[in-house]
């Protein structure tokens, strides 16, 4: 720790545990893999919203997300913390920060013993129409996701690639567009950008994605006209674009639309031999993280001298900011999937 002052290094007030990452002078876990008695969580995707916690404290969006999720029977109290309204947690200080990745994603910033550490959840820089942006806080120990942490990951322009979309669209009116997005989040983006792009058409919509359209319209995102896709209308869909999950492309669904156009949405596309493998004619590059350049942008633009990596491509990023002066390592958290990317 560069700075003297500090009577405790947050390593020692901060650690991993099987469960995850745990706070035990707040007695609480962030996002943890296993059910604990406090968990505090950033954002609804499943791999860290689990089920089975006693007590979770999360903004009030995502309570609402767990909610839809697990259903009413679960045993679990809930509390909702809305964003930069600090609270006491044993001897810790927690504020959640908009991190800017879906719909109630945070940041969690702990105070303690004179340090703070911002552990960043999922995030990412660009402006996303359905949820507030990223907020960079100073801090003393950044703890970072790097999904994307390698320099070949560097994403387009989102309404470029939703221009895309739109001209595939234009030169096969015959066809229907299947595109594969995440129901939280990437979802919802996707309709925004449509709709911010002048696409004022009915989008159609497979079954599993308009809970959460729903959720996302009761907090105040408009989505314009959703229509869901049936067994009677699916026939009828040329020239429509269709939203699915990220299985329908190759999934027997698709086969009653009109000849479909497959398309994804997600980081991965960035990767040519992913959408290839995937069947995917359309690769849409839209990304709810951070890609290399932002990962390295918020890393100077918080200032913190210590940087932990919980999870993603870290060994390239822990090289490159030794590199530049920072002291890095890679926590190599288990348990986290590629929902939401
Ligand atoms: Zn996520
Ligand atoms: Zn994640």
């Amino acid at each position: 720790m560069t700075n003297p002052a500090l009577s405790k290094h947050p390593a020692e007030w901060l650690k991993i545990a099987a469960e995850g990452l745990c706070c035990a002078s707040g007695g609480f876990h962030i996002d943890p893999v296993q059910p604990v008695e406090r968990a505090v969580i950033t954002h609804g995707h499943s791999d860290h919203a689990r089920a089975g916690h006693a007590a979770v404290l999360a903004t009030p969006e995502t309570v609402a997300i767990m909610q839809a999720r697990y259903g009413p029977d679960q045993p679990t109290r809930y509390q909702s913390l809305a964003y930069n309204e600090p609270i006491r947690l044993g001897e810790v200080t927690l504020t959640l920060v908009p991190a800017g990745h879906v719909l109630g994603s945070a940041q969690v910033v702990l105070e303690h013993a004179g340090a703070r550490v911002v552990i960043s959840g999922d995030y990412k820089r660009r402006p996303d129409p359905t949820c507030p942006p990223f907020e960079p806080v100073p801090c003393d120990v950044f703890i970072t996701e790097a999904t994307f942490g390698l320099p070949v990951f560097r994403h387009p322009d989102d309404g470029h690639e939703i221009q895309r979309l739109l001209h595939s669209l234009s030169i096969f009116p015959e066809r229907a567009h299947l595109v594969g997005v995440y129901a939280l989040g990437k979802c919802q983006r996707v309709i925004a950008l449509l709709r911010q792009a002048g696409y004022d058409r009915p989008l159609y919509m497979h079954g599993a994605l308009l809970g959460l359209c729903e959720l996302y319209e009761r907090f105040g995102v408009p989505l314009g006209p959703l229509i869901h896709v049936t067994g009677e209308n699916k026939a009828a869909l040329k020239g429509q674009i269709v939203l699915g999950p990220p299985s329908a492309p190759a999934d027997r669904w698709s086969r009653a639309l009109p000849d479909p156009v497959s398309a994804m949405a997600s980081g991965w596309m960035r990767i040519k031999q992913r959408a290839k493998a995937g069947g995917i004619e359309l690769p849409l590059v839209i990304s709810d993280h951070a890609d290399w350049d932002e990962l390295n942008r918020t890393i100077d633009e918080v200032g913190a001298p210590e940087v932990w990596i919980t999870h993603g491509r870290e060994e390239a990023l822990v090289h490159h900011l030794g590199l530049k002066g920072y002291r890095a390592r890679a926590l190599a958290l288990a348990g986290f999937e590629e929902e939401g990317q």
